[in-house]
């Protein structure tokens, strides 16, 4: 497991040591012992499972493509989680976002446990029939760990339901006559994908940016005006003010988060600045969201990237480099692009005071401190963005039973969950000196260390 989750692991793991109603049944040296078995397990991963894809391209080459699938842990239930096609992924990255699934799953009391997939491959330089081709092979090497009730990936950066159809596809003729539908979520609606399921890590994200900062602190505004905690402070101190925002990533989570916070009537938020991979747009006086929603559709998932390209698409807004979205003096940044974007050498030129994790891991561990010590809040990514994995899971329970939910009834009953772990973590935290991404992973460490323990898997 990378450092940083790692390290929270632990310090969770540590918090948890002098808590006497944490596994109460376990006292003494045998406490000692649970606690290096429980740190033992939850910072290696249970299965690591890699191939060389063999590819032809289009071109008659063969090549050979590193590919893996990581499973971390499957105490609370099947492993879970995206597979994702980018350059970057290595095994350690995947081991780590495989970590993640654990945590966040256990967190939000979803019954899957965790993993992770990747593809080292930048999908933009593959034909379609290639990346059909590369689906069809990840199946195939993968194939014997695969399965509804074992494994069940989902899209993650540069996969989506397509991807997810053919691998489902591939599955199927694999595996004739078993249940096929529960094996790939984030399918096609057509190929028994969820209603809402490819909106629902960015309608998350803002959901949690919401509750937090808005619905949470109306109900609660007597109590929490007692209260020292930085986030309840700094919630009351927005109480009657707009928020500006800026998004990093307009993907699958950034534009629809941009969305959500464009059409908020619950907050006055002005969403002045959006970046993608090649451009940070910003207009102070509040980006046109759904036109540039609707240029990127048309444009391959771009953004304009000058200004003749806003000047004939009608909108308005200055170009500015691509890292810029981070440093701008906003209220709010959206992180929702990928893992180590704030660190220790650009954390300093950070001014939001808010920031929300809509991609997994954006900011490195000595960011995380530094931003923690400057009174930063952070609202974490197993908190905010686990949204794609609910709606998943939703998606797994409608293909076991045949009987699809309206898209109503599924972000209802998304917010709903989500409300529920939020629900179950801000009294506490709101009386306690953690910052918030301790206190979740104290939350999923909790949960998972008790099930650990009553599954006999601390002799
Ligand atoms: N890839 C998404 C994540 O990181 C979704 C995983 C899933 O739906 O299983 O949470």
């Amino acid at each position: 497991m990378a450092s940083q989750t790692g390290a929270i692991v632990q310090q969770s793991l540590n918090a948890l040591m002098g808590d006497s109603s944490f596994l109460p049944l376990i006292q003494d040296q045998r406490r000692e012992q649970a606690f290096q078995s429980l740190a033992a397990i939850l910072s290696t991963p249970n299965k690591v499972h890699k191939a060389f894809l063999r590819i032809a391209l289009d071109n008659g080459n063969v090549e050979r493509i590193p590919a893996f699938r990581i499973q971390h842990n499957d105490a609370l239930g099947p492993y879970k989680g995206g597979i994702r096609f980018h350059e970057s992924v290595n095994e350690e990255e995947v081991t780590n976002l495989a970590a993640l699934m654990t945590l966040k799953t256990a967190l939000h009391e979803v019954p899957f446990g965790g993993g992770k997939g990747g593809v080292a491959i930048n999908p933009r330089n593959f034909s379609e029939k290639e990346l059909y081709s590369i689906c069809k092979k990840y199946v195939q090497y993968f194939s014997d760990v695969l399965g509804p009730d074992k494994d069940i990936p989902a899209p993650d950066m540069g996969t989506g339901e397509r991807e997810m159809d053919w691998m489902m596809a591939e599955y199927k003729s694999i595996n004739p006559g078993s249940p096929y539908l529960g094996s790939f979520t984030g399918k096609s609606i057509i190929n028994g994908g969820s209603l809402g399921r490819r909106e629902a890590t960015g309608k998350g994200v803002y959901f949690t940016f919401r509750y937090m900062l808005h619905d949470f602190l109306q109900k609660n505004s007597e109590w929490l005006s007692g209260s020292t905690n930085i986030f309840a402070q700094t919630a009351l101190a927005y109480k009657d003010k707009p928020f500006s925002i800026a998004i990093q990533g307009f993907g699958n989570v950034g534009s629809v988060t941009a969305m959500e916070a464009y059409n908020c009537t619950a907050l006055r938020n002005r969403v002045v600045a959006v970046s993608d991979r090649n451009v940070t747009l910003y207009n102070e006086d509040g980006l046109d969201v759904p036109a540039l929603v609707e240029y990127a559709a048309a444009h391959r998932g771009d953004l304009p990237t000058s200004n003749e390209e806003l000047n004939t698409s009608g909108i308005t807004a200055n170009v500015l480099e691509r890292e810029d979205v981070l440093y701008l003096n906003t209220d709010v940044l959206f992180l929702a692009a990928l893992e180590d974007q704030i660190r220790g050498d650009n954390v300093g030129k950070i001014q939001a005071r808010i920031i929300v994790e809509g991609a997994n891991a954006p900011i490195t561990g000595e960011a995380d401190e530094a931003l923690a010590a400057s009174g930063t809040i952070i609202i974490p990514d197993i908190l905010a963005n686990a949204g794609g994995v609910i709606v998943s899971y939703f998606e797994w329970l409608q293909g076991r039973e045949t009987q699809f939910y309206t898209e109503e009834e599924v972000y209802k009953q998304l917010y709903a969950k989500m409300q529920k772990t939020m629900n179950s973590i801000l009294p506490a935290y709101f009386g306690d000196p953690l910052p918030l991404r301790q206190n979740c992973f104290v939350h999923a460490v909790t949960k998972l260390s008790t099930v650990l323990y009553r599954q006999g898997k601390l002799y």
